[in-house]
């Protein structure tokens, strides 16, 4: 019999970075969860101190194939977030957006399940608009190598908002601006795991390009409650809402500060900028502080602090 205290949520990708810190929150507040993954960027550790709660269950499944089950809401983070994790098997990662988008939402139209979806600041591209705004409709190369990850979460917004306005789905498009904290795989290829296990192995520090480029950085618990805001918010709100931290820094900034932070003696290299990469990068909160009365409280030094300290524990124990 089901219990209908209980909100069922299905967080694929949960075994992930953002997803197992995802799993977490909603088995704090009493939600049953179950956590799809195929394991492909994430693992079982991320999720191993939830294993044995009641409310948690966990399934190994790629979106890519159907999947039938009963669920309430559904929170859809699979997918590879990394450059080079997308990149090594690009065609996997266009089909895990769009086949596992189509996948989701049928889940969701069957259910009568919300759905949220895990979107991205790279359907912007290389912007022109600066901080990007929500109506902003992007500069994205479609023939590049970073198109199979791009392309691929603007094909699944528009899957969701054809759901939408075709079959009346409840749906959620959240857009998610750089994310790190503790969980990031430590080979995960993202600058900021980069940067702080190079520093803290006395590694050199990787800097791409010039390092004038610039991200904008949200610590992962800022970020989980803005996902949750926003799944509670009335039907009409749809997004897309942009989710980060208008805090903007170089990457060299980035670099010193982290260096800065260890004492490392760890030297900067430079080493050639991926094609496509972004120059800039920054959101506008407007909407997300009007609509879900959100705004980020962990800034830069505080977080990477917190972060430093996760890998230097990840370092210790193996
Ligand atoms: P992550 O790589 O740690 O997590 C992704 C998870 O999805 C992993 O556990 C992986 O095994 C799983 N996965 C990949 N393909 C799958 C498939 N076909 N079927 C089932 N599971 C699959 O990355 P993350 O940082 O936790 O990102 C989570 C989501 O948030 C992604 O959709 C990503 O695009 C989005 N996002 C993240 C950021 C960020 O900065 N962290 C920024 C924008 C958007
Ligand atoms: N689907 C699923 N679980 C469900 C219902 C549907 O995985 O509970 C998948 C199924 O593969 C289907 C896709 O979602 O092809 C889209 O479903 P929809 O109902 O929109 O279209 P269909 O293809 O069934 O006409
Ligand atoms: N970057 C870097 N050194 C690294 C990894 C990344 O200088 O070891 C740069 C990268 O070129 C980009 C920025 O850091 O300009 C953010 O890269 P990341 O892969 O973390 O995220 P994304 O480019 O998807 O925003």
């Amino acid at each position: 019999m089901r219990d209908l205290t209980h909100r069922r949520a299905l967080v694929t990708g949960g075994a992930g970075f953002l997803g197992s810190h995802l799993c977490e929150r909603l088995l704090e507040r009493g939600d049953d969860v179950l956590c799809l993954d195929n394991f492909y960027t994430g693992s079982r550790r991320n999720i191993s101190h939830l294993l044995g709660r009641e409310n948690f269950e966990l399934i190994r499944h790629d979106v890519t194939f159907p999947l039938y089950v009963e669920v309430d809401d559904i929170y859809n983070l699979a997918c590879p977030a990394s450059p080079i994790h997308y990149q090594y098997d690009p065609v996997q990662t266009t089909k895990t957006s769009v086949h596992g988008a189509i996948n989701m939402l049928g889940l969701a139209k069957r259910c009568k399940a919300k759905i949220l979806q895990a979107s991205t600041s790279e359907v912007y591209g290389d912007p022109e608009m600066h901080p990007q705004r929500e109506e902003y409709w992007g500069r994205v190369n479609p023939i590049g190598i970073r198109s199979c990850y791009d392309e691929g979460k603007r094909c699944a917004e528009t899957l969701f908002f054809d759901y939408h306005r075709q079959h009346k789905l409840r749906i959620k498009v959240a857009r998610i601006f750089n994310t790190y904290g503790p969980r990031m795989h430590p080979n995960d290829g993202r600058v900021v795991s980069n940067f702080i296990m190079q520093a803290l192995t006395g590694q050199d520090i990787t800097l791409f390009g010039t390092g004038n480029q610039t991200r904008s950085f949200c610590y992962v618990d800022d970020l989980v409650e803005a996902m949750l805001r926003m799944m509670g918010t009335p039907d009409e709100v749809t997004g897309p809402i942009n989710i980060g931290n208008p805090g903007e820094f170089t990457m060299l900034e980035l670099a010193e500060k982290i260096i800065a932070l260890i004492g490392s003696k760890s030297k900067i290299i430079h080493l050639p900028l991926p094609s496509d990469d972004p120059k800039q990068r920054q959101p506008d909160i407007g909407l997300a502080t009007k609509i879900l009365g959100w705004k980020p409280h962990v800034a830069l030094d505080e977080g990477l602090a917190r972060t430093i300290n996760y890998f230097e524990r990840q370092l210790q124990v193996s």
